[in-house]
């Protein structure tokens, strides 16, 4: 059975890219009928940041990507069979398996302090090596138990110096490694350098870590960013050594997220690109105290979130740009997934939220608008604020932009658009205001759109002016605007009298 896993590092809130990651994750192993788990990769104590694992806990509940094993997950039975699901809670683990390289001379101890490792690089530098390298080649001129005698290395670590544990990379191997979307890499294991598997504060390189854990945690199949393809050899030779092998998970590496021109990697700089610092919480940096900025707090929906990030490096090849979680899940391939880096548009990702707050049911928005309007001064029932969400809704990209377009409901004009004034405003213009604001003194039942739209008619009529030419004239007098939302029902919506004060005051 599919078991995939997101692994995110505790270093701050999700980031975008992050979130598709989970997603794409996700999709495949709803698809596959597989399970999903949550492994919170915080082994760089440097990097850690208090808070952030609760943070991805609710990015993730939010989008609404449901894991099914792992930190956090408690289904009445606990996180499940592999806990702790943390990784700084499972040091001993780590450390057993570096162990058991070294004593398999697939691993080494290195005493070299971090002047000692300066001094290489300056060598190599100088004799015009092509990459620093701490290698096979290198590594003999290097502190460390392949070229120090047992008993001294033994006295080292007995009086307590630091030392971490390297990978003996092999010098000529052919590393390969099928991707499920980038195909056959190859790569020599001469460019693959001796990594640190262990640090001197005892806790796992993110390399070690993630391979013990993907092996002990029976992940089938790795998703994850491009930016680890570098890494995957690596990974693969690290299945080798550990005895591995034949039951390494498949590698998938997701295509980069670009900035809208295709110029680079859509970073937590690029804020106004849409590359938020975070996704997609309200956030207080602990350093700084500054509150940053999210796709939740700017508006987005969840649904319409899910749906441009799905987007975002695959598409199922059709027409079709609206769907559902389940209409995801039932389309989604992992094997269709494209290479090249997908482009970030921010006007795109407003264009799904404007298709889904217009599918949102009026009465679920009409809260905000209200609090917005009381917020600035002005009554407005909840029915009010239903009947506003109505009219406007499908003219927005977000919710809370409902209430910015409701400005001349709640304010009469106080100046009127000149051109159309010029264009529109005439005799007959004069004559079809008066008469229906007499009209409007005789109204009686309930003002509502369809009533109001009768007695409009039926004063033109009696007046002898045709309506198609009046219309935009009624509309200045009202709104002090040439265009705007459904006439009728923003009369209905502002009110009898406060119709008929609008079109004394247009009348002078
Ligand atoms: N902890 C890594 C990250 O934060 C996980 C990479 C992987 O999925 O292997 O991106």
């Amino acid at each position: 059975p599919v078991r995939v896993r997101f692994a995110p590092s505790p270093t701050g809130p999700l980031h975008i890219g992050g979130v598709r990651t989970a997603l794409y994750n996700y999709l495949f192993a709803r698809k596959m009928g597989g399970k999903m788990l949550l492994r919170i990769e915080d082994t760089d104590q440097n990097r850690f940041v208090p808070g952030a694992e609760d943070y991805i806990l609710e990015s993730l509940r939010w989008v609404g990507i449901e894991i099914d094993e792992g930190q956090g997950v408690d289904h009445g039975d606990g996180p499940g069979p592999h806990a702790p699901y943390r990784q700084s809670e499972r040091r001993d683990i780590y450390q057993k398996e570096a162990q058991r390289l070294v004593d398999e001379g697939k691993a080494y101890y290195a005493f070299d302090t971090a002047e000692e490792l300066d001094a290489m690089r300056k060598r190599l530098e100088e004799a015009n090596a092509p990459a620093a390298q701490y290698n096979a080649i290198t590594r003999m001129q290097m502190r460390n138990s392949l070229t120090m005698k047992p008993d001294d290395v033994r006295a080292r670590m007995d009086a307590g110096e630091p030392y971490v544990i390297r990978l003996k990379t092999p010098r000529k191997e052919e590393v390969r490694l099928n991707d499920l979307i980038r195909g056959w890499v190859n790569v020599h294991s001469s460019a693959i350098d001796d990594k640190v598997l262990l640090k001197s504060d005892g806790l796992p390189t993110y390399h070690l870590a993630n391979i013990v854990d993907d092996h002990l945690m029976g992940i089938t199949h790795v998703i994850r960013g491009e930016e680890w393809l570098p890494s995957a050899p690596l990974h693969v030779l690290l299945y080798r050594y550990l005895g591995w092998e034949d039951t390494m998970p498949q590698f998938a590496h997701l295509p980069l997220l670009l900035k809208p021109e295709g110029n680079g990697k859509l970073s937590k700089r690029d804020a106004d690109l849409g590359g938020f610092p975070i996704f997609p919480l309200q956030w207080t940096d602990p350093f700084t105290g500054q509150v940053a900025r999210g796709f939740r707090e700017d508006g987005y929906l969840p649904e319409a979130t899910v749906n441009f990030l799905a987007l975002l490096g695959w598409n199922p090849g059709t027409e079709q740009e609206l769907f559902t979680m389940d209409e995801l899940i039932a389309s989604f391939d992992l094997t269709q997934v494209h290479k090249a880096g997908a482009r970030f548009d921010i006007q795109k990702a407003q264009w799904f939220n404007h298709q889904y707050v217009r599918q949102r049911p009026d009465a679920e928005l009409a809260p905000t608008v209200q609090q917005q309007a009381e917020a600035a001064g002005f009554d407005c029932s909840l029915e009010k604020a239903e009947k506003i969400v109505a009219l406007l809704k499908g003219r927005v990209n977000f919710a809370r932009e409902i209430f910015d377009e409701a400005g001349t409901i709640f304010n009469a004009p106080t100046t009127y658009d000149e051109a159309i004034a010029t264009a529109k405003w005439n005799d007959d213009a004069v004559r079809a205001v008066t008469a229906f604001r007499d009209a409007l003194q005789t109204f009686d039942g309930a003002f509502v759109a369809d009533a109001i739209k009768h007695k409009l008619g039926d004063a033109m009529q009696q007046a002898g002016i045709k309506q198609g030419k009046i219309m935009q004239a009624m509309r200045l007098a009202l709104t002090g605007l040439g265009a705007g939302p459904d006439l009728m029902l923003t009369m209905e919506i502002i009110g009898k009298d406060e119709t008929v004060k609008r079109l004394e005051q247009a009348l002078g």
